[in-house]
């Protein structure tokens, strides 16, 4: 009785102190993060996730949404569409300037690519992006350095152990990511969701446009969508895993 007692009080105190490293298993971490900023990210995936209560982190290509004039034409979204996400308590990362494979450019064009979309963020939404997803997912030893000088987080696109990133010892410059395509099973990602809870996993999806109909490359169905956010909205209500951005992930590991 006592020492269930004290058992609780310790308990209770580590869970003052930090909770990754008070419960390191059998919970995990989850982040949603679309690439790009296509409209349809607006108007299908941020109005779904707002359903269901869920954030996530939208990376930029600040040439893009500098060039989206209209309000309602075109591909991707402008600034205004993009305050939306921050609004509703998405991070806002750097996708580069004009999305060029990275390690294809010289030194100065790379660090010049990555410091006009940092200035172009901050300026555009008030804070500056710590994390950043290179354009591809094309990266070398060059690149990540260049982009760790200016930011925390180097976020992969493909490869990273499926997404799966450990929750103790992350590594911030090769946060892994998993794809969520048009072949991709809303019940397989469930199940990722479920897996990464078992064993104190920090899962990262990654998505890029949403489609009503048929999706194809590249493209996921916004019903299906739904349904992997029904999962992880189911999830974090049993306290199974937490749904947070990749900022966010990251500081409750304790790399901030
Ligand atoms: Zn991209």
């Amino acid at each position: 009785m006592r020492l269930g007692l004290l058992a609780g009080a310790m308990a209770a105190v580590a869970a003052l102190g930090s909770p990754a490293l008070a419960e390191p298993q059998g919970k995990g971490l989850l982040s949603i993060t679309f690439d790009d900023a296509s409209r349809s990210q607006r108007d299908l995936g941020l109005r779904a996730a707002q359903d269901y209560g869920l954030v996530g982190t939208l990376f930029v290509a600040t040439s893009f949404a500098e060039e989206a004039t209209s309000e309602e034409d075109g591909w991707y979204m402008g600034w205004s569409e993009i305050r939306k996400f921050r609004d509703a308590g998405w991070e806002i990362g750097s996708h580069s300037h004009t999305h060029p494979h990275l390690t294809q450019l010289t030194d100065s064009q790379v660090v010049a690519e990555i410091d006009t979309a940092k200035a172009i963020i901050t300026a555009r939404t008030g804070t500056a992006p710590v994390s950043f997803a290179p354009p591809f997912g094309d990266f070398n030893e060059r690149t990540v350095k260049r982009v760790l000088e200016r930011h925390r987080f180097h976020v992969l696109a493909w490869g990273g152990n499926h997404g799966r990133n450990p929750m103790q010892g992350v590594d911030a410059s090769q946060i892994g990511r998993l794809e969520v395509s048009h072949q991709v099973s809303p019940a397989k990602i469930c199940g990722e969701i479920a897996k990464a809870a078992r064993d104190g996993v920090w899962l990262v999806l990654m998505f890029h446009e949403f489609v009503s109909q048929t999706p194809g490359e590249y493209q996921y169905a916004i019903a299906d969508f739904r349904r992997i956010l029904a999962c992880a909205r189911r999830m974090q209500g049993q306290d199974l895993i937490r749904v947070v951005t990749v900022a966010d992930a990251m500081k409750l590991l304790g790399k901030n």
